[in-house]
């Protein structure tokens, strides 16, 4: 998430609050304040944030910042009395999602985000928070941590959605393996949300092998619990993030989800975010993208050639074949998301995902600015 550091003041507990630049008289407590030269923080709002050093304190929260021009009226932010404002919500994003936990009942070789074993019940923060997005936001991802481990804490998340964001589509990024439960299944579409999909990651065609990715025997939980979401017509994707150790059987895994869940509305290859584990155990998991195109290329048009939508995630345009690009997203969200000096001048920079702040120096050797696209392809 991005994050600002400022100094804070008057703040002992977590202040979360919506930003605004407008002076409201009434219904001013969700809201937080943000002018350049407040003289003094405004009764009623939850903070005051503000560029001038000789603001006169009078016992209400407020921060002092360099800068005001990352804040957008709308964005939500949590203000803490270490000095950082967190962006827990950007209006002008399309990546926004709440975390429902950083429990985790797996642990992924490359995970990005390492669960932690205990924590504090995130359900009445993330209710809060709900509350306070705009009402015109496109969609909201739910994530962990696996956001099944708050059991039935996740359809009460959901309901206020759809509650609070009557038009806002949902996007659950979960391992499956809770929806091995029949009854766990049921409840979700009991929901019966208008647009909802869930992501479910899938390595590897090979239970042992798939097992080994995750840290668990799982793979056959996972298994029963898509179809028990097929079951209740639940709309699924499937994830599968490519390293050196799920590359080499990606045609056999593509081949494998056609023959056993004809189902799913889509299917991700997800190029890797090499942070948190991923970072850890690089030397067993990267490889340059460059080198597992013939892979990739056989999985996504397998697929493609047989009615399933494959996707390719945080993808370099100029790397992947020409006849593939059509299938990469716009993925990487906007606060991690970067270009590199070989981006310079790059015709493709537009519509390319770009770069995770964290490949920065990790990324595959054959960048390559395109400085003329063939009629041909299509991106
Ligand atoms: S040079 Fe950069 S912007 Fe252009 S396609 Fe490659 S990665 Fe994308």
């Amino acid at each position: 998430m991005k994050q600002i550091q400022c100094k804070s003041f008057s703040i002992e507990e977590d202040v979360v609050g919506r930003i605004t630049f407008r002076k409201k008289i009434f219904n001013r407590s969700k809201e937080i304040w943000v002018s350049k030269d407040a003289s003094s923080p405004i009764f009623g709002y939850a903070a005051t944030i503000t560029t001038n050093e000789n603001i006169v304190s009078n016992g209400k929260p407020y921060c002092v910042v360099n800068s005001i021009e990352g804040f957008n009226e709308g964005d939500v932010v949590v203000i803490n009395k270490r000095g950082e404002i967190v962006f827990v919500y950007e209006i002008k994003s399309n990546h926004n999602a709440i975390m429902a936990t950083e429990r985790c009942n797996h642990r992924c070789i490359m995970c990005p985000q390492p669960p932690i074993l205990q924590e504090k019940d995130k359900t009445p923060f993330n209710l809060k928070l709900i509350s306070l997005f705009d009402k015109s936001t496109q969609e909201i991802g739910i994530t962990g941590g696996e956001p099944t481990l708050i059991g039935d804490n996740l359809f009460v998340l959901i309901n206020h959605i759809k509650k609070e964001l009557p038009k806002t589509a949902i996007s659950i990024l979960s391992n499956g393996v809770k929806f091995a439960d029949k009854e766990y299944a049921m409840k979700l579409a009991k929901c019966k949300h208008h647009d909802l999909q869930i992501d479910i990651p899938l390595f590897s065609d090979i239970a042992e092998e798939h097992n080994r990715i995750v840290g668990a025997k799982t793979f056959y939980k996972t298994v029963q619990g898509l179809y028990n979401l097929a079951l209740f017509h639940q709309r699924i994707g499937l994830r599968i993030v490519i390293h050196k150790q799920t590359y080499r059987r990606l045609p056999q895994l593509a081949d494998y989800i056609y023959h056993n869940f004809p189902f799913v509305a889509q299917v991700a290859f997800m190029q890797m975010e090499t942070t948190g584990l991923a970072k850890e155990n690089l030397d067993k998991l990267w490889i340059d993208p460059y080198d597992y195109n013939m892979e990739l290329r056989e999985a996504v048009l397998l697929l493609a050639d047989r009615g399933i939508k494959p996707y390719i995630y945080n993808a370099q345009l100029c790397v992947l074949p020409d006849d593939i690009r059509y299938y990469a997203q716009q993925s990487i969200s906007d606060w991690k998301d970067i270009y590199i000096s070989e981006c310079d001048g790059c015709m493709l920079r537009g519509q390319c995902a770009g770069f995770f702040e964290s490949n920065r120096n990790i990324h595959s050797a054959h960048i390559k600015k395109v400085e003329n696209i063939s009629p041909d392809i299509s991106c």
